[in-house]
């Protein structure tokens, strides 16, 4: 039998609980979303329940980190299913604190990770990085955890977190875990629920790009002109998808990379009619 999660709305009974268990000796685990949980949040979370002694998910859509309104408006939110959802998965509790108790009035601090946020999507969503540490560290802060488990699905967001923790001596263990697709390819997103039928068939093709590269790649091809080529190849042909970014970049720094040699990761931003897509594949 699954039980209930706790439901903590603030900042102080955050750190209160885990104040507690970490009294105990116990491990704290966190996976911060945005809620609308789907497979790929569950996979997040099954592997820091196997690391952990009390598991929190927070469900914060932080309006911070949009940089359009109507995407925080449109936001898909599904209070109940991520609940039942949560439950089942064995989480402990579920963080859901409001804008007010995150943002209240006279709020106006920021955390910024500087060089690594200016390309790829911090390229194109001024202010979303920004957003993104600032929220991140108040939820360090409030959940106290041991280990907090990001997707590599936002590959740029989990290696501008692993750094913000090491340039701030955050003593938390930062760890990246794979992207869950569907059957077909489509990496799992919230924002998914927004494509058409016939977008969601054409969104393939973000997948189909990162396949030719990864297959150019372990044919021994180096030259990134060369992968972004084939890869665009795959997109440009689709009608309603338009490119925002396509990049290889190598995986520590997200520094742009012109031959293959040091791991590399390829990603790119598209959009399918008025949905934006990201996607990313290992080089290597
Ligand atoms: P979000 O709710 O979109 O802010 O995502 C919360 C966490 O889930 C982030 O660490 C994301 O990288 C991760 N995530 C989102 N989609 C996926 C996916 N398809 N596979 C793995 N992790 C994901």
């Amino acid at each position: 039998m699954s039980q209930m999660p706790i439901v903590i709305k603030s900042p102080s009974d955050m750190q209160a609980h885990a104040n507690a268990v970490r009294q105990k000796g116990g491990r704290m685990g966190f996976v911060p979303t945005m809620g609308a949980l789907h497979a790929g949040h569950l996979a997040l979370v099954d592997y820091a329940r196997e690391h952990c002694d009390n598991l929190v998910v927070s469900i914060f859509v932080n309006p911070l980190q949009f940089d359009r309104a109507d995407d925080l408006s449109g936001y898909p939110r599904t209070w109940q299913a991520d609940l039942d959802l949560c439950s089942a998965h064995g989480v402990d509790v579920i963080y859901y604190p409001d804008a007010d108790a995150m943002y209240p009035a006279g709020f106006q601090t920021k955390v910024s990770v500087a060089q690594m946020t200016q390309g790829l999507c911090g390229a194109h969503r001024p202010g979303h990085f920004d957003g993104v540490t600032t929220v991140v560290l108040k939820l360090f802060n409030a959940v106290k955890p041991d280990i907090a488990v990001f997707g590599e699905k936002d590959f740029q967001q989990l290696m501008v977190i692993k750094r913000m923790a090491r340039d701030l001596d955050l003593d938390v263990e930062v760890v990246g875990r794979p992207t869950v697709r569907e059957a077909d390819g489509l990496a799992l997103s919230s924002r998914n629920v927004r494509l058409s039928p016939q977008e969601r068939e054409r969104a393939l093709c973000l997948w189909r790009g990162l396949n030719r590269a990864m297959e150019l790649a372990k044919g021994g091809e180096k030259d990134a002109a060369k992968l972004k080529t084939a890869a665009l190849a795959e997109i440009d042909t689709v009608p309603g998808a338009r490119l925002e970014y396509l990049e290889v970049v190598a995986s520590e720094s997200l520094e742009p990379v012109e031959t293959l040699d040091r791991p590399a990761r390829m990603a790119m931003a598209v959009w399918m009619g008025e949905t934006r897509l990201i996607d990313n594949a290992p080089l290597d």
